[in-house]
């Protein structure tokens, strides 16, 4: 009959949709998707605290370099009392060496700070990749489990989507449009058997018009829900 093509792909498609929905619920499926997720986040803290520890590692060699530099120059002043006599340039030579004096020591308990906060993100670095490592084992075993579980669907999976390739061929263009843009808006079945006479369109419910009715009496007519848009059809021809 001239349904016959359309209800046939129809069935084996409805399967196909079955079968993808039974392996989004699959625990092969959630068990690689959380371990997926797992491994991400620990992939992220992990890029996280390497750039955390590249700005501190940054900011403590620049305190190291100032506190060098005030050493050096804190050397200058070595035996230069020496050969002073003079009170008043002794007392300026002391102030001096001094403040250069208090400067590194408060450099020194910054970068003291600085080293402890390094060792801290260093901590966090290696609990961060620990976890890391054993997410990334976890997420590959999973992903193997899911890519099993998915061969093992394979050939079935293959074998209806030949089905509906080689039906699709012997299917009138008009049927195979409606069918797809019906597939698209997720309204299955998108061809509804109507039993002549019938007051309303048997998926939706939709009362049907006296226009539509008068299109749908002999096995064979078919018609558009105005309401769903699912083909209507009489079977028998
Ligand atoms: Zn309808």
């Amino acid at each position: 009959m001239k349904f016959d093509k359309i209800l046939e792909y129809q069935r084996i498609d409805q399967e196909l949709i079955a079968l993808e929905n039974e392996v989004a619920k699959s625990k092969a499926y959630k068990d690689y998707a959380s371990a997926k997720a797992r491994f991400d986040a620990a992939k992220a803290g992990i890029i996280k605290l390497s750039q955390e520890a590249a700005e501190m590692l940054a900011g403590y060699a620049k305190l190291t370099g100032r506190a060098d530099k005030l050493k050096e120059s804190l050397d200058e002043f070595n035996g230069i009392l020496d050969g002073v006599d003079d009170v008043g340039e002794t007392d300026y030579y002391i102030k001096q060496i001094a403040s250069i004096s208090d400067e590194i020591t408060a450099l020194e308990k910054e970068i003291q700070r600085d080293n402890d906060r390094i060792d801290g993100i260093n901590a966090e670095y290696k609990k961060t990749f620990d976890s890391g490592v054993k997410a990334t084992d976890e997420y590959k075993k999973a992903y193997a489990a899911y890519n099993a579980f998915i061969q093992e669907m394979k050939p079935r999976v293959d074998a209806m989507q030949k089905a509906l390739k080689d039906l699709r061929a012997g299917i009138e263009p008009a049927f195979m449009e409606a069918y797809d843009s019906l597939r698209t808006a997720k309204k299955f079945p998108a061809f509804v058997e109507y039993e002549v006479g019938s007051d309303v369109c048997g998926r939706c419910f939709m009362e049907l018009s006296g226009d539509i009715k008068g299109k749908l009496k002999n096995p064979g007519d078919y018609a558009e829900c105005p309401n769903c848009r699912r083909i209507l059809f009489v079977p028998g021809k």
